[in-house]
């Protein structure tokens, strides 16, 4: 099959897997695991930080950091269209009596900082305290402005916010734009990177910070059950990932653009965007199901919606992305 959902899709490879049954483990709660130690000191290191933290999943490495930033009664600025606001279950608010507030994303995934200026609340009992502001990057798959990056970090650390950076997807900001995780990083506090996206392992996340912030989200991870005992086996995929998968995601960027470039020759389909590895179309509304059921027939996994989304990774290929396109180009002169 060709699966354009997600980049969560990707298999582990035949490498990855021999990484992973060849690494030395311990009893990671115990903090003896020398292969997740290792990673975690690696991805620390490469983002300019004091320390990381193992996850298995980028939901419970921003909950754990979200609890170690704000405590009961306090508040977060997030983009409406952000990952921990809008697609992890509320649970800052659920499990971290933490209140969003949410601002509008503009069409290049930031902030307009005269609103989060307007957002941040007095010190006074009626308001909650707002203590951070988060961003994240790529969003949508577009990278954010790193002038834009800049000021902000700079203009929350003037009011008194910490600021966290969701970097799900930062390597696919580092590849796209040419910059190092370091610069990419600098100006948050805490950072969360997923390494079972396009860098392809089964599941792994990193939260890095100073050592004070990760000592706090090493608390909040074992009360959410994200103490993991053998977990080196886990890690080591990641660490693989690092070493094989981190530069080949300019190919999926490549595999994007064509597949963007494909669509837009098609008269019923409107390309909305591209950016790194993803691709936003419009099909008509009617046209989705069938459209669906068309390529699923074909051996093509799509989520055909009115906005649909494409998502290269490292199970697509550049053929692939011509059989899809060919597939569509069917399906409308059928
Ligand atoms: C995937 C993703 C996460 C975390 O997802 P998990 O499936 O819990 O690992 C967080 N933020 C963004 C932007 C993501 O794409």
């Amino acid at each position: 099959m060709i699966d354009l959902r997600s980049d969560t899709v990707t298999r582990p490879s035949p490498a990855m897997l021999a990484a992973m049954t060849s690494a030395e483990t311990g009893d990671d709660v115990w903090g003896d695991d020398p292969t997740v130690l290792r990673l975690q000191a690696r991805v620390a290191e490469q983002a300019g930080k004091e320390a990381g933290l193992f996850f298995p999943s980028g939901t419970q490495s921003n909950l754990a950091a979200l609890m170690a930033h704000c405590a009961r009664g306090d508040e977060y600025i997030v983009g409406q269209a952000a990952h921990t606001y809008k697609y992890e279950g509320g649970g800052a608010a659920v499990l971290g009596s933490i209140q969003p507030q949410p601002l509008e994303n503009s069409e290049d995934g930031t902030i307009s900082l005269e609103r989060v200026a307007a957002a941040i609340k007095p010190i006074d009992d009626h308001f909650a305290r707002t203590r951070l502001f988060a961003l994240e990057n790529t969003i949508g798959g577009k990278v954010l402005p790193a002038a834009y990056v800049a000021e902000a970090t700079q203009f929350a650390h003037g009011r008194g916010l910490a600021t966290h950076l969701d970097g799900a997807r930062v390597f696919n900001a580092v590849v796209d734009s040419n910059q190092s995780l370091m610069a990419l990083t600098d100006g948050f506090d805490s950072v969360s990177i997923c390494f079972s996206k396009g860098l392809g392992t089964p599941v792994g996340s990193v939260l890095v910070g100073s050592k004070a912030l990760i000592g706090s989200a090493h608390r909040w991870r074992k009360m959410l059950g994200g103490g993991m005992r053998q977990a080196g086996v886990l890690a080591a995929a990641c660490l693989y990932a690092l070493d094989h998968n981190v530069a080949r995601l300019a190919d999926d960027h490549a595999n994007a653009a064509r597949l963007a470039a494909g669509l837009a020759q098609i008269d019923e389909v409107k390309v909305a965007s591209q950016a790194t590895n993803m691709v936003f179309a419009q099909f008509p509304q009617a046209d989705c199901a069938p459209l669906e059921a068309w390529l699923k027939e074909r051996g093509i996994l799509t989520q055909m919606l009115y906005a649909s989304r494409f998502v290269t990774h490292l199970d697509v290929s550049a053929a692939d992305i011509d059989t899809f396109v060919a597939a569509v180009k069917g399906y409308f002169k059928r």
